[in-house]
């Protein structure tokens, strides 16, 4: 059944680690032959053996019109004809600057760079040298990416200087990160109270989605908005998964909360490299040519990632896209969620727009620690025989899942049917 896949993998691990450009992708969470991908096409991808399925991962995230919409394709041909890269400024990256400024109303100024990590890394330099202080605040289980400082992990506690979480990240630099836990704003205070005048900015996933999906609990993002107010740090929302999926302006929008910067990335490049970071005119003229804080990208606004990046915004713009997307997803998650329910599997589903989570567990965790309890080998289980049957889900319990507008109720009645009878045999 996989004999293409399996030949590649062994071929792959020949040649890079562990065999893939990103750890995820090689199902050490779940087991078994990660699937080579060969093509994709709207709500569904084909892997090398031609085998297809209805995709629930979406390149994570970006492909929220679905795959290969002709428009994008059209215009990254047409961007292509003129020349990939000049390292000089565009009237294109002029267009999606000035795009990204009037959907998010918090952001008055953006620079575009070519991923998410170096979208948050950027970020935090900009706190820092914003505000002169060295501290940072994260919570454990959000990821911003692969920045040093930004790879640190538990030591949850108040007060806890983290550990780092990866090797090769100098303990000098994980001293500034404090880790604290999501949704707990008491924490917050605590730490703000004792340390206030050393912590250059809190960097939060305002809707997470790398610990599977956890809501921010009522009055969480309202908290970090005046503490940071109050002590004078940059609030920081990475928007790098939600902006622009689970609504037209990101979480800011959907809570009415104004981040003094936000981060975004995959969404805004329509599946090309893209990322960006923006917000208040007065933090981001300390950027470099304007202020001291140095950041630069050799294929920053490449002109190619810019033209899939304004057409993906702009679909985004039509009237009933959100409407219909999050129609989709809400239609999948009820019916997983009573698929579930009939075969008395313990078992419970959210989604934020075109985001969702399962979780084989009796109620939708709220924290890192109750995502952790969740019942992991049975979403193993889960996730394969899904998978068997052609419904590509992430292939981690730890992962948010992503539905696109080109998921009809066709696609999403189909996979429903299907988790009905493996809920049945999963006991
Ligand atoms: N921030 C968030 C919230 C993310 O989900 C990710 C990637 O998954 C990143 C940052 C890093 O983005 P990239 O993988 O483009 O570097």
């Amino acid at each position: 059944m996989t004999s293409r896949n399996e030949a590649l993998f062994q071929r792959a691990q020949r040649s890079i680690p562990g065999g893939v450009n990103s750890p995820v992708r090689a199902f050490r969470s779940v087991g078994g032959t990660p699937r080579f991908l060969a093509r994709a096409e709207g709500a569904r991808v084909w892997d090398a053996d031609g085998k297809e399925y209805i995709d629930y991962v979406g390149s994570w995230g970006p492909a929220i019109a679905g795959h290969a919409h002709p428009a994008i394709i059209e215009a990254v041909r047409e961007a292509a004809l003129k020349g990939l890269s000049f390292g000089a400024p565009t009237e294109s990256e002029v267009d999606m600057a000035e795009l990204i400024c009037a959907m998010l109303p918090s952001v008055e100024m953006v620079r575009l760079v070519s991923s998410g990590t170096e979208a948050t890394m950027s970020a935090i330099r900009l706190a820092r040298g914003f505000t002169g202080r060295d501290a940072i605040v994260k919570f454990e289980g959000c990821y911003h990416g692969h920045a040093d400082s930004l790879l640190v992990k538990a030591g949850s506690g108040l007060l806890t200087f983290g550990n780092p979480s990866s090797g090769g990240v100098p303990a000098d630099f994980a001293k500034h990160t404090i880790v604290l836990d999501y949704n707990d704003l008491q924490q917050v205070e605590d730490v703000f109270k004792a340390r206030g005048d050393e912590i250059a900015a809190i960097i939060v996933e305002p809707v997470a989605g790398n610990m599977n999906l956890i809501k921010p609990q009522p009055g969480f993002l309202e908290g970090l908005r005046r503490i940071c107010t109050e002590y004078g740090a940059v609030l920081i929302f990475d928007e790098v998964m939600t902006g622009f999926r689970v609504g037209p302006q990101g979480v800011q929008g959907l809570y009415g909360i104004t981040p003094d910067l936000t981060t975004l990335g995959k969404v805004i490049g329509g599946g090309m490299p893209v990322g960006a970071f923006g917000g208040r005119r007065d933090i981001m003229e300390k950027i470099a040519p304007l202020g001291s804080v140095y950041q630069a990208g050799t294929l920053s606004g490449s002109p190619v990632a810019v033209a899939a990046g304004m057409v993906s915004l702009q679909l985004t713009r039509e009237a009933g896209f959100y409407e219909r997307l999050t129609a989709s997803t809400q239609r999948l998650v009820a019916g997983l969620a009573a698929a579930a329910k009939d075969a008395g599997v313990t078992f419970s589903a959210d989604s934020v727009g075109g985001m969702f989570g399962v979780y084989f567990a009796d109620k939708v965790p709220a924290s890192f620690a109750q995502v952790m309890a969740t019942d992991k080998e049975r979403f193993n289980r889960f996730f394969h025989a899904m998978l068997e049957a052609g419904h590509y889900f992430a292939p981690s319990a730890f992962e948010a899942g992503f539905v696109s507008v080109a998921h009809g109720e066709a696609e999403i009645d189909a996979t429903v049917a299907v988790a009905r009878a493996v809920f049945a045999q999963l006991g």
